[in-house]
């Protein structure tokens, strides 16, 4: 059996990134540039008014006469004279000879005239060409994460595509005979599916959006085939099935399928059963199927390989250190992973851990690891802990 660190080691060596692709911008969050982008455009690529107001030339005036408007989308030039000014709104393009925006709260306005009732600084609420990025800029470097934020950028450049790492087609395969799709009526001795469409969610808040649902009894032939087609995928998650009971396929299925293993089993609690291996270029994961176990396996392992698929160039699993509120045993030798509350750095740990259970996952918002050689951990030290469900 190896450890925790071990076992994130293998993932990273065996791990590597997918080819780049053009992606329609649209598609791309959660995935990262593989190269540099340039501001195609400045901008702002033409004088635009900050305001609703009065475009003029600045002077020493104190009165002007309205000769036009230019509101948004617009793109008028007009003769302005020292005293004549243009009616204006915020983002329209300021005409070639105005060099000044007067808000329309410091006038008085009457008829084709205004009246000046507080002069502006020169150039004032005139946003100036390329005052946010001049055309040619450096703006984003290659390994940059899509956000909402990126998206939008870019967007305001008019790009419609970015060369990004692809995003990795994943399989997601359900194992089980007891399990019942949520919304039927459960028989007796069954129970709720509830793995799937949880790594679903988890995957696609990621923005791992290409996730295929296969689903199979407990029996090894059909087993074998359903894993034969969920290897035509970058990344195949399974489900349950993997630890040593007499209808425990999962095993025999990937080695049958030609599935090399890198390794079964981890030092840790819950998820010790966890199967890594790898066919080709395809991944592959086969988590306990115990709820928690199945979670925590995904969070710690499965999410560090679609890491480096992606062209994620930080590897390490994002821990935190906080404080705890109260002491803990670690009784097992094991890493151990418990689910409890952090607030202002605070942590406090839950009392219900088993990995057949999701109410703790479901209540908390950090999965505090515990490391193998510790058997206790007094209130006041310090420990690492995962921030989950955050967003
Ligand atoms: P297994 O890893 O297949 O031996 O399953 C371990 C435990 O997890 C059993 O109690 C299963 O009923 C339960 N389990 C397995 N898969 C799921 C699933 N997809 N949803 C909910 N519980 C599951
Ligand atoms: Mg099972």
């Amino acid at each position: 059996m190896i450890s925790v660190s071990k076992a994130l080691d293998l993932i990273k060596s065996h791990s590597s990134q997918l080819p780049t692709v053009k992606m329609p911008l649209r598609d791309s969050y959660g995935c990262f540039l593989a190269e540099e982008v340039l501001a195609p455009i400045s901008l702002p690529s033409f004088r635009q008014s900050a305001m609703d107001g009065y475009a003029f030339r600045s002077g020493e005036i104190s009165e002007l006469e309205v000769v036009g408007e230019c509101k948004a989308g617009d793109a008028l030039e007009f003769e302005l004279l020292e005293n004549q000014a243009v009616r204006i709104f915020t983002g329209a393009r300021v005409p070639d000879r105005a060099d000044t925006v007067i808000i329309q709260e410091h006038v008085e306005a009457g008829g084709s005239k205004i009246s000046i009732l507080q002069l502006p600084e020169k150039y004032a609420n005139v946003r100036k060409v390329g005052e946010q990025v001049q055309a040619g800029d450096h703006v984003l470097p290659a390994g940059t994460k899509i956000n909402e934020s990126i998206i939008g950028f870019l967007a305001s450049f008019g790009i419609t595509e970015v060369l990004v790492f692809n995003k990795p087609k994943i399989t997601l395969i359900v194992t089980g005979n007891e399990l019942q799709e949520p919304g039927s009526h459960l028989k007796p001795g069954c129970i709720y599916e509830s793995n799937a469409i949880m790594l679903e969610s988890a995957l696609k808040s990621r923005g791992f959006d290409s996730v295929r649902l296969l689903k199979v009894e407990d029996d090894l032939e059909s087993t074998k085939k359903v894993i034969a087609t969920g290897l035509e995928s970058d990344l195949l998650l399974i489900s349950g099935g993997i630890s040593v009971g007499d209808y425990d396929f999962v095993n025999e299925s990937l080695q049958a399928n030609g599935v090399r293993e890198i390794f079964y089993k981890v030092n840790q609690k819950p998820g010790k059963p966890l199967w890594f291996g790898k066919k080709e270029s395809t991944l592959v994961f086969a988590l306990p199927g115990n709820p928690s176990s199945s979670l925590t396996c995904f969070l710690i392992y499965a999410l560090s390989a679609l890491k480096i698929m992606s062209g994620n160039t930080n590897f390490n699993l994002d821990f935190q250190s906080g404080i705890l509120k109260h002491r803990t045993f670690n009784k097992f030798g094991k890493t151990v992973f418990l689910l409890g509350t952090e607030k202002n750095g605070e942590i406090e740990i839950f009392e219900k851990q088993a990995s057949s259970m999701l109410i703790s996952y479901a209540l908390g918002n950090a999965l505090v690891m515990i490391p193998e050689q510790l058997e206790i951990l007094e209130a006041g030290e310090s420990v690492q802990f995962l921030p989950i469900n955050r967003n």
